[in-house]
């Protein structure tokens, strides 16, 4: 069964139509949302999590984003594409807020092991590197148990170890999420992902499992490769 279904989703900023009808379904595993810059992929993501309106309809675990929204919301962690909000919020201070604001009992000591972040109890966000701050958010999504997690380019700016850590655990939750991560780049996640899906100017140009996706990548080569 999909977790998110997204049906005839169109999206327009004063004129421009940055997705032209976007239908998708997409199940339990790791999805690996692909396209150069401007493609629509921030757009969609921000539609999936309630951020923007639109037209069409959404539905996470069977709630639709827009009408049945605190319901939706609920199943859902969402990590933007730069994480620059509580800059001088101490690192315990915000996993108390993130409990607070969700309702649920995280342990500060928890969350920080997770992110390898032990040492940062009493630093505050904003002296965090790009890397600390990614894995310190994915590990508070973590920690809050969400089935459904969405997460938009969330190697960009990490250096090559700080890579190799997120993927470490992106790869350890994969089995019993449904995650779904954008990026511009194929990037090391591919071999992680169950199912890749790219867009372009608005559009989904390819929607398929990984086999299908190397596969045609293999077909392009050989063709390049014969001219
Ligand atoms: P990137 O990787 O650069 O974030 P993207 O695939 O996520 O690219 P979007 O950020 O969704 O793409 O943008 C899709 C298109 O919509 C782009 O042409 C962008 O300029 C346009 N766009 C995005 N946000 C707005 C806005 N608030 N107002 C007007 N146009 C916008």
């Amino acid at each position: 069964m999909a977790v998110i279904e997204i049906e005839e989703v169109y999206k327009e900023y004063e004129g421009f139509v940055a997705l032209k009808g976007i239908t998708l379904s997409i199940k339990k595993g790791l999805t690996l949302l692909l396209g150069p810059n401007g493609a629509g992929k921030t757009t969609l993501l921000k539609c999936i999590v309630g951020l923007l309106n639109f037209e069409g309809e959404i539905r996470i675990m069977g709630y639709d984003v827009l009408r049945e929204a605190v319901k939706a919301k609920n199943f859902l962690g969402y990590l933007p594409q730069k994480v620059s909000i509580y800059e001088n919020m101490k690192c315990y201070e915000i996993v108390k807020f993130f409990s607070e604001l969700r309702k649920i009992d995280l342990d500060v000591e928890e969350v920080l092991k997770l992110a390898e972040l032990e040492e940062e109890y009493h630093s505050k966000f904003g002296e965090l590197s790009g890397g600390m701050r990614q894995r310190f958010a994915l590990a508070l999504l973590l920690a809050s148990d969400l089935p459904v997690l969405i997460l938009d380019e969330p190697m960009s700016n990490l250096d090559p170890m700080g890579r190799r850590r997120f993927e470490g655990m992106l790869r350890e939750l994969k089995s019993d999420k449904t995650i779904l991560v954008s990026s511009h780049s194929l990037g090391s996640l591919l071999p992680y992902a169950d199912r890749v899906v790219v867009m372009n100017e608005g559009e989904v140009v390819f929607d398929g499992e990984l086999d299908q996706f190397l596969s045609m990548l293999d077909e392009k080569f050989k063709a390049h490769v014969k001219t």
